[in-house]
């Protein structure tokens, strides 16, 4: 088994949510995971651990960029059953890249043997692809996963995350899994209209729907993976992931996708 995912999506959308919740999943149906948070808000990891981790980057700079004096335990922590954690931190604010620090991440965990070792990991990375460097863990992943909610700008961020994995697929392997749908308000009827319309006309699929709901929410503010969390609705929020990782896990439809045009996307979700 080896499974290495990239998730993306617009800022705020729930990336972390998600990937915390899909590494508590996969671990609990035996995979040995890792997940890499690639936000320089570095709060990717808090549901699994409870605590912001250290970064990469904020090690490397203590020890001035010696590699050999990082032990494995400054950077990379244990959470919630079993699930490894790293953050990966982020550049400068308006210098740096995105891209350097996913590099010195990745050549991080191949020196101290640690890269092949997992079944499954996870890249929780920033925002919506603005620039090269954070397509980077594109370079390394077997499948992007898009997390998208039933609205405009986040459909936006999603053509321009198939625009980048089309690009990609051209020298890596990395294909589309699929998108999953995100705040799911099933209170105010639950629709997915827009995000489906998009998917089958980018030529992917929806593989799971999260709801909007209050025990997500309280989870993520009390650094718990929503496994942990205690209430009447915990089997909708908890099923969408566990049935998310078992697909994942058991060789997924993937895709390169056909993004649209900027203006063409208007056409296509403006008209409802
Ligand atoms: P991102 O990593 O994409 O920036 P986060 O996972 O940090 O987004 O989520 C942003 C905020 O939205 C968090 O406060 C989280 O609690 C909330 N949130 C995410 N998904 C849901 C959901 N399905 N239901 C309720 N709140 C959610
Ligand atoms: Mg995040």
């Amino acid at each position: 088994m080896s499974l290495t995912l990239a998730v993306y999506g617009k800022g705020g959308i729930g990336k972390s949510t998600t990937s915390a919740n899909l590494s508590a999943a996969f671990a609990l149906q035996g995979a040995k995971v890792l997940q890499i948070g690639c936000d320089p808000k570095h709060d990717s990891t808090f549901p699994l651990t409870g605590t912001l981790q250290n970064t990469v980057i904020d090690v490397l700079t203590e020890v001035d960029f010696h590699i050999e004096d990082v032990e494995i335990d400054d950077v990379v922590k244990h959470g919630y059953a079993g699930v490894d954690t790293l953050e990966s931190g982020g550049p400068p604010a308006g210098s740096g890249c995105g891209g350097y620090v996913v590099g010195e991440t990745v050549k991080l965990l191949n020196e101290f043997g640690l890269y092949n070792k997992y079944d499954v990991i996870v890249f929780d990375v920033l925002g919506d692809v603005v620039c090269g460097g954070f397509s980077a863990p594109l370079n390394y992943a077997d499948f992007g996963v898009i997390i998208a909610c039933n609205d405009f700008d986040s459909i936006f961020a999603a053509n321009r995350l198939c625009l980048a994995i089309k690009q990609k697929s051209v020298r890596y392997k990395v294909k589309l899994a699929g998108i999953i749908a995100n705040r799911v308000d099933y209170e105010f009827g639950g629709g997915t209209n827009l995000l489906e319309e998009f998917a089958s006309t980018v030529g992917t699929e929806i593989i799971g729907k999260v709801p909007y709901h209050d025990l997500i929410r309280r989870s993520r503010l009390a650094g718990k993976t929503l496994f942990e969390m205690e209430g009447p609705d915990k089997a909708l929020c908890v099923d969408p992931f566990t049935e998310m990782a078992d697909y994942l896990l058991n060789q997924p439809r993937s895709e390169v996708p056909s993004p649209l045009g900027d203006r063409e996307i208007f056409n296509v979700i403006g008209g409802w």
